[in-house]
């Protein structure tokens, strides 16, 4: 095992790494930039590195400044966290050609998923379902373009081979706008990523978003850990997740989770990662793989038990699985809710001090957060500062154990979200659940029209 590891992330998800590394007897040490300085997690650390300024392009995605910490701290491995550099392959290349231990898969099948067109081809030919779609990347020619839509079906949706964060795709209904946006899309994928390559997909109007987490190790054992549905979505941002999925038959999951085991077996997948699918009318269609820890880990860990951060730590340091898939016991219900400084209804992010911090607690209530009383939620990063994750034998009780949980939180000198988790915890819609990915959207703009008239 690693005697250090040197954790290139910041906020919750840097505390979370450290938790993982102390159970493990790990020293740890955090790099962050001048507006973290004073952040507590910082602090806690065994050691900590300023790596730049706040602006994240001069500190969390600076590979050399990054690579000389661990270099002066004498780290042995580098855990990446979610965002900034965690699916950068060329990251991953220089810690390695370093003489470090990337705590993530190996840089080629990093590249191979990043770009979605290549994926996609990956999974078809390890027999996960795909979304319908053109056969590899768009031709430059017009007729071949449009014989494809013909064949795929409208409505379509053109996407970027290397987009992510929900940037670089359009839904085209009609030929009559297809080729117009394929050359719009064109010229946002080469600014945006750098990469022109677009692709085709058949546009699903109303599908559920469902992902499945997997593990696997250097030895082609690969198991996948059930499944989290993340319908529950703003801006395509994800703001609430459970495990299991409300209303999908676990055998089904099991079919898709036995797919997503083999094709990690396939392409020689190593660490922790999530297969995201979109989901409708009964059936799997694969977008694109993350190849990294996510945000939403905690609900597949409290319903399977395993940590899936120690997990990823393990894999890195050349153990096997510890469990095979009948090992794997899924149990209970667990939903996260992510508590973002911002304004509830608009989103827009309101960073600033926190003057006053009470985080829940009680029987099965798990809370991940670097916040505490007298942070400042710097502006710079990403607005979420605290996850509350509820654990019930049911989803009635999670939904139960979740509603006390916020409104015993209390965060002021900050605007939160807390409200609207609040609302969604009453929602008919959510109580029901399986709601599709543009439910929530809805509902907040209904919202706005009751208020704009009333
Ligand atoms: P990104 O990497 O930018 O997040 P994804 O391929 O994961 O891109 O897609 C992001 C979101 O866009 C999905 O969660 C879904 O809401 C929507 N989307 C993507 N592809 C399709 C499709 N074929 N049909 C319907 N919606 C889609």
């Amino acid at each position: 095992m690693f005697g250090k590891v040197l954790i290139a992330n910041r906020g919750e998800i840097a505390l979370r790494i450290q938790r993982a590394c102390r159970e493990l007897g790990i020293k740890t040490v955090v790099v962050h930039s001048e507006a973290d300085r004073d952040a507590k997690y910082v602090k806690l650390a065994d050691e900590s590195v300023c790596i730049g300024p706040p602006p994240s392009n001069l500190s969390y995605l600076n590979v050399p400044a990054i690579i000389s910490a661990a270099e002066v701290t004498d780290a042995e491995a580098i855990h990446p966290g979610y965002g900034f550099l965690s699916e950068n392959a060329d990251f991953a290349e220089r810690i390695e050609s370093s003489g470090f231990v990337f705590i993530g898969p190996r840089p080629e099948t990093i590249r191979l998923m990043g770009d979605k067109v290549s994926a996609k081809d990956a999974m078809k030919a390890a027999g996960v379902p795909c979304v319908p779609g053109s056969e590899g990347a768009l031709p430059e020619d017009p007729k071949e373009i449009i014989r494809a839509a013909k064949s795929v079906g409208y409505p379509v949706i053109i996407k970027a081979a290397g987009g992510g964060g929900g940037r670089g795709m359009r839904v085209v209904s009609t030929e009559a706008a297809l080729l117009h946006a394929v050359t719009l899309t064109r010229s946002e994928a080469q600014s945006f990523f750098g990469n022109p390559n677009v692709y085709m997909e058949k546009y699903l109007e109303n599908p559920r978003h469902i992902e499945i987490q997997v593990l696997a190790d250097s030895f082609k054992n690969a198991v996948y850990l059930g499944e989290r549905d993340c319908s529950m979505q703003r801006r395509h941002q994800k703001i609430l997740e459970e495990a299991p999925a409300p209303g999908i038959a676990a055998r089904h999951i099991a079919r898709v989770g036995e797919r997503c085991a083999e094709a990690c077996r396939r392409i020689n997948y190593r660490g922790a990662g999530t297969f995201e699918f979109l989901y409708e009318n009964g059936e799997f269609y694969f977008i694109e793989m993350n190849t990294r820890i996510q945000v939403e880990h905690p609900v597949t860990e409290m319903i399977t038990g395993v940590d899936l951060v120690q997990e990823q730590i393990r894999i890195a340091a050349g153990e096997k699985l510890r469990f095979k898939q009948r090992d794997l016991k899924f149990h209970g219900h667990a939903i996260e809710c992510r508590i973002n400084a911002e304004d509830p209804y608009t989103c827009v992010p309101f960073p600033g001090k926190i003057t006053f911090y009470h985080p829940p607690g009680g029987p099965g209530i798990r809370v991940d957060s670097h916040a505490y009383q007298g942070y400042t939620v710097p502006q710079h990063y990403d607005s979420m500062v605290a996850k509350v994750i509820a654990f019930g034998d049911t989803r009635d009780q999670a939904i139960r154990r979740m509603r006390i949980a916020l409104s015993e939180m209390s965060i002021d000198g900050i605007k939160t979200n807390i409200a609207l988790h609040q609302e969604l915890m009453q929602d008919a819609g959510f109580i029901k659940g399986a709601m599709n990915i543009h439910y929530l959207e809805k509902k907040l703009a209904a919202k706005r029209e009751v208020k704009k008239n009333g």
